[in-house]
């Protein structure tokens, strides 16, 4: 069974897409096969991967709603290892009409289980910065979280609000839902505050923060307006390093908790 992460955060802006793109690139080049799910209506994982979201007639949406066969949707992408069931605008649509539909939190569930699994080492779930449907959907799929928090003020009180969502979610579709670990982006070294933001999330979720740190860096927004993951733009980038970083940690991760 692949490894299925939830890459979710209600904040909005603070790294999930960059996250899901660049941790997927990075473990597809490190040899892993692994499908990108954009579960997000505002598509930047799919566009931030150079594909055109209008442009698409059938997309997650039609699988989530219409139960269209997954293998039928996922696209390849200019990455070898790296697949992506992409997203657009329609998918907004679904958020209310998951409302109507039975077993409205388990349809991602029902539909990846649905897949030719062997294809995959590893699923990344790219959420929307909301605690709706599809949210509590791709967390009721996952088997953990990763959470990215953007090293400023209000993180902390962002995360309380999810880890409480992530409980509710333990209680009732998904008892085994796991953290996978909090991952602190945009960090800038020179502002203090951030420096008291990241040591304070730190004590805080011991053993559960990735000791690598994605630091703000320029090249990382830049990519995806050439429709690329950041270590086929600017490999010597302190993003693409970042990442890959983050790659080894993540697989090292996962080989314990395999076992
Ligand atoms: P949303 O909640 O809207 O889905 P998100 O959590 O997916 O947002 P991103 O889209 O990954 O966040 O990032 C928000 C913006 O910040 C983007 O313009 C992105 O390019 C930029 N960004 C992300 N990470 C970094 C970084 N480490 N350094 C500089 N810019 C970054
Ligand atoms: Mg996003």
């Amino acid at each position: 069974m692949p490894r299925t992460i939830a890459v979710a955060n209600q904040k909005g802006g603070v790294g999930k897409t960059t996250t899901s793109i660049n941790l997927a690139a990075a473990l597809a080049i490190e040899g892993q096969s692994v499908l990108l799910v954009d579960i997000d209506p505002q598509a930047n994982a799919t566009s931030g991967l150079g594909v055109d979201p209008k442009s698409l007639a059938r997309t997650v949406y039609n699988a989530l709603i219409n139960n269209d066969n997954v293998d039928s949707l996922v696209i390849e992408t200019g990455v070898q290892g790296l697949s992506l069931l992409p997203s657009n605008g329609h998918l907004a649509g679904a958020e209310v009409e998951l409302i109507e539909i039975e077993d409205r939190t388990r349809r991602l569930r029902v539909v990846l289980d649905g897949m030719n699994h062997q294809k995959y080492d590893t699923i990344l779930l790219d959420c929307p910065p909301a605690l709706g449907f599809l949210t509590i959907n791709a967390l009721a799929a996952a088997r953990s979280v990763l959470v990215p928090v953007q090293c400023e003020y209000y993180a902390m009180e962002g995360l309380g609000r999810l880890m409480e969502s992530i409980e509710r979610i333990r209680q009732s579709v998904n008892p085994d839902l796991e953290i996978e670990g909090i991952l602190l982006t945009m960090y800038d070294a020179r502002n203090s505050l951030a420096r008291q933001v990241t040591d304070q999330i730190r004590s805080h979720f011991a053993g559960k923060v990735y000791d690598t740190v994605i630091p703000r860096n320029v090249t990382l927004a830049e990519a995806p307006s050439y429709g690329r993951p950041v270590l086929l733009y600017n490999m010597a980038s302190s993003g693409a390093q970042a990442y890959l970083s983050l790659a080894k940690e993540f697989a090292i991760h996962g080989e314990k908790s395999a076992r």
